[in-house]
């Protein structure tokens, strides 16, 4: 087992938590629909990007860099604004084949949301049959970066160290942020959120 530089990447789809509180067709609806707006946001990952884990509404992906790889990370960063399209289109699609069906999980399929965390760190990676095993602070600190203060809808958040490697994405508004955990620390954070609130809308005047 030997310390990989990596880039870490967590799409993570919210609303779950209020859809699980349903009860049987529901509960069952919403589980179905979950996994296939994660299967349509993993569909769209691609080299050096790997699928390494689904973690219930949220999927861990990884893609071995070098310590300083920034064409990875801006080519990663720019996948990871297309799982955003990818998952607006299959919501929207499965909002429509699924608008028959009254319960609470497919009436309520737009009010989901996507957001997307990505570090760039080290990790150990422990290989177990065909499977990766990812481990260390880094790990760890990617997941707890889905807890965090940020009050955006979507967004994708960028440890500085993934954003001192990949900068700004064309068509987001970027702002800089900290969030503080016990043990980790302060992490400094960029928060990148689209110029356009989602594919087919318009653009949300800026409340500056
Ligand atoms: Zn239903």
């Amino acid at each position: 087992m030997e310390l990989t530089h990596v880039a870490l990447v967590i799409a993570d789809i919210g609303g779950y938590t209020r859809f699980i509180k349903l009860h049987k067709t529901a509960l069952l609806h919403a589980q179905e629909i979950i996994s296939q707006l994660i299967e349509a946001v993993i569909d769209r990952a691609a080299v050096p990007l790997t699928l390494n884990k689904l973690e219930g509404d949220a999927a861990l992906l990884f893609a071995v860099t070098g310590d300083a790889d920034a064409t990875a990370a801006g080519d990663i960063a720019r996948q990871v604004t297309a799982f955003f399209s990818a998952f607006h289109a299959k919501a929207r699609e499965l909002s429509g084949s699924r608008a028959s069906c009254p319960c609470d999980a497919c009436q309520h399929i737009l009010d989901l949301k996507l957001k997307a965390v990505l570090h760039h760190g080290v990790v150990a990676i422990k290989k177990i049959r065909q499977f990766e095993e990812l481990t260390g602070e880094d790990v760890i600190l990617v997941h707890r970066l889905l807890k965090n203060g940020v009050s955006k809808p979507e967004y994708i958040l960028m440890t500085s160290s993934f954003h001192r490697l990949a900068g700004d994405l064309p068509g987001y508004q970027s702002e800089r942020s900290e969030e503080t955990y016990d043990a980790l620390g302060r992490i400094e954070t960029v928060v990148l959120s689209p110029a356009l609130a989602a594919a087919g809308q318009l653009p949300v005047p800026d409340c500056a």
